[in-house]
């Protein structure tokens, strides 16, 4: 790092880095801890012990009285259990933390989800240190944890996490990808998926919120009418930053920098009160973590500015939600294979890469989708301002034409009339995100990387990147498979493959182009006619969360996972238990809410104003005036029957919620808010009791 940017930034300063290792590590120890962290190697348990010392005295002299195992468990966030450094011993009190500390935890694993796996009488779960993710410090206002990125697993090793499945994934496509390169003659190299995640939330102000009993309870408003300027204007996105808003966002950038995360982009989104912050990209796992501790970051700073930070994915009607784009790329040997490259041979190796995800999203889209479903996205994905729940790949007009090319190409009657020879001709120059369509696009190529635009704002993108990883490594592994069979491999070198080995690849690569193209679609995906031209392509649409992860109850997905070594059946079995039982109990918790706020809010309101104006017209009428009448008793009809209605809105999402059918709960709150909606302007601003749309998205 140059003085410059450590003056300006302090970035890593509170990361267990490549400066803190060589500063706090012996150099053999250093140099070992470090293979370990590049190459994705087990740590080796002699230096455990120095690597603990070593980390305790770099935390203590930046403050840290406390440590903890930090993981994801599969509520999908994020979890810590601090001990302190203090230990008794012979009465004395001393600093401890040995190389068992720092290698395994045993946090009572009872009270996180499991999904069948761990039953109580094995309530012991194990956290294992990640490595590859370095040790950080978490401040809060008066004191400091250092916190150990951990593996999480039940008593039996099965795993009760995020990240275990997502480095298994990275593991399975490293190991397809030696496949596949030893064929195209590349040495042998690592694996590194890279991801940027781009973050999209809201700023609410405190005092408001406060008042807001669904956002305090549910992170999204069940009711509000219509604000009059709502993002029609589109005057917001890119706009200028509001001061205060600007400052919080300095701060939340600085302690990112500060974690060693590289804030790089901020602005104004589409929706009023929506802003976006995108970090540079990183490695995968790593860049899964830092997306966690964005997330931290941006609720507990927004506290310090009087706000609060909404992740939820749809937190107002009416406006858009917010997403999380995954921008996701894979690099071999530190070459990003989604580069198109500038010679035949590199070429060669891009469209077998692109034609591989086509293939693996085409497959399975029904797990990508999957992936990415929760109670929150199912108001985002379909709504005309996310990407449809129909999975299918943008991949911008140039490479349209260059795949189709590809597809006629291959003999040598094909030559000319636009045919395409692999190992012959070169791509044209690809432009990057040449268009605007792809941003209604769930999965989008854009020049280098693909978009995955499908997960939702608060979404763990350990769950989508691992589906991802493993979904391609199958369709790099048959490819790869494929060639071999062929038989064509020899000992080519870069560049010098034979024509045979150039002709069986366009074959395999034209054959899976035939069978999956039907998932590219590079028009505009808001457009009701494509979801006609879908059903017709025959892709999967799952509208919502429980249709969605019917696909990991399917025994060929469970296989898949099984396969690469992802997921065990029981695994896969208990993430669905888990996600199913979460959407349903946030349906819950929302249809309870919902009729709370009416009955205690809503409706002795109502029934206030309709007091009011009951007054109001028996005194009109004692003093005789003829003007004003009309209108009273205009009022009073329609303020009565909203009270009705209310009432038996209430009633039934009442017995909805005694029922428990969930769908059931969603259109009755959804008809609960309709009532709400239309009485909010049949009653005084003074007396309505929640704040309004046009407040809470306008002065934050
Ligand atoms: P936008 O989608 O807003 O046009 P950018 O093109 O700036 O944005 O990139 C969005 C994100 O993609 C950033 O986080 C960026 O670092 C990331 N990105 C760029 N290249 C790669 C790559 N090879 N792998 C993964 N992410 C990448
Ligand atoms: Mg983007």
């Amino acid at each position: 790092m140059t003085e410059e940017a450590r003056k300006a930034t302090d970035f890593g300063a509170d990361v267990f880095g490549d400066e803190a290792v060589s500063t706090y590590l012996s150099k053999d120890t250093a140099r070992k801890l470090q293979a370990t962290i590049r190459e994705g190697k087990p740590l080796d348990p002699s230096i455990a012990g120095e690597v603990a010392h070593g980390i305790r005295h770099w935390a203590m002299d930046r403050g840290a009285t406390h440590y903890t195992h930090w993981f994801l468990p599969m509520t999908g966030s994020t979890a810590e259990k601090h001990d302190s450094f203090l230990e008794i011993k012979d009465g004395e009190p001393i600093m401890q933390f040995s190389g068992k500390n720092l290698i395994v935890g045993e946090p009572d694993a009872s009270s996180f989800p499991s999904g069948g796996i761990r039953s109580t009488f094995e309530a012991r779960g194990y956290t294992a240190w990640d490595p590859t993710s370095p040790a950080f410090i978490k401040r809060h206002s008066n004191g400091a944890t250092l916190c150990i990125p951990t593996a999480f697993c039940a008593y039996t090793g099965e795993s009760l996490d995020k990240k275990t499945p997502l480095l298994r994934s990275m593991q399975a496509l490293d190991k397809s990808l030696k496949r596949l390169m030893k064929l195209f003659g590349r040495e042998e190299a690592h694996t590194a998926c890279t991801l940027g995640a781009e973050q999209e939330y809201f700023l609410v102000d405190r005092e408001y919120w406060k008042r807001r009993p669904d956002l305090v309870l549910t992170g999204r408003t069940l009711f509000g009418a219509a604000s009059a300027k709502g993002q029609q204007l589109e005057d917001h996105y890119f706009g200028t930053v509001p001061d205060r808003v600007l400052s919080f966002m300095n701060d939340v950038e600085r302690e990112l920098w500060k974690l060693g995360i590289p804030a790089k982009t901020r602005h104004n989104e589409v929706a009023p009160a929506q802003f976006e912050l995108a970090p540079q990209f990183e490695e995968l796992n790593l860049a899964c973590d830092h997306n966690m501790l964005v997330m931290d970051t941006l609720r507990n700073v927004a506290e310090k500015y009087g706000m609060k930070c909404l992740l939820h994915e749809k937190p107002y009607a009416g406006v858009n939600g917010s997403g999380k784009h995954n921008n996701w790329s894979v690099a071999y040997g530190g070459r990003n294979l989604l580069d198109p490259g500038s010679n035949p041979d590199e070429n060669a190796l891009f469209l077998t890469m692109l034609c591989a995800v086509i293939e693996a999203v085409d497959k399975h889209a029904d797990i990508l989708r999957a992936s990415v479903a929760g109670a929150g996205n199912d108001h985002r994905l379909g709504a005309n301002e996310a990407p449809p729940a129909v999975i299918s790949i943008y991949v911008g007009d140039q490479l349209a034409e260059v795949l189709d090319r590809l597809e006629k190409g291959g003999g040598a009657k094909s030559k000319g009339g636009g045919a395409m020879q692999i190992g012959v001709d070169t791509l044209p120059a690809i432009p990057k995100d040449a268009t605007d369509r792809n941003r209604t696009s769930p999965f989008a190529f854009t020049g280098n990387k693909f978009e995955f635009r499908a997960p939702g704002s608060s979404v763990c993108c350990s769950g989508p990147m691992a589906v991802l990883n493993t979904i391609v490594a199958e369709a790099v592994d048959r490819i790869a498979g494929e060639l071999e069979e062929a038989g064509v491999a020899g000992r080519a070198k870069p560049g010098e493959h034979t024509p045979a080995f150039h002709s069986a690849l366009q074959k395999i690569l034209q054959s899976s182009l035939k069978e999956h193209k039907r998932v590219v679609f590079n028009g505009n995906g808001y457009e009701a006619e494509w979801m006609e031209e879908a059903a017709r392509r025959g892709l999967p649409n799952a509208p919502d969360t429980p249709s969605a992860l019917e696909a990991f109850a399917n025994p060929e997905n469970a296989a898949l996972f099984e396969r690469y070594g992802v997921m065990t059946a029981r695994e896969l079995q208990s993430r669905h238990e888990i996600l199913l039982e979460d959407y349903s109990k946030k349906i819950r918790i929302e249809g309870a809410c919902a009729r709370d706020i009416a009955a205690e809010l809503v409706f002795p309101a109502v029934k206030a104003e309709f007091l009011e104006t009951a007054q109001a017209l028996a005194a009109a009428g004692s003093v005789e005036v003829s003007s004003g009448i009309s209108a009273l008793r205009a009022d009073l009809v329609l303020l009565g029957k909203g009270m009705d209605a209310l009432k038996e809105n209430i009633d039934h999402l009442n017995d909805a919620l005694s029922a428990g059918d969930t769908d059931v709960i969603v259109s009755e709150t959804l008809s609960l808010r309709t009532t709400v909606d239309s009485l909010e302007r049949l009653v005084s601003a003074s007396r309505w009791p929640l704040p309004k749309y046009r407040d809470m998205l306008f002065l934050y």
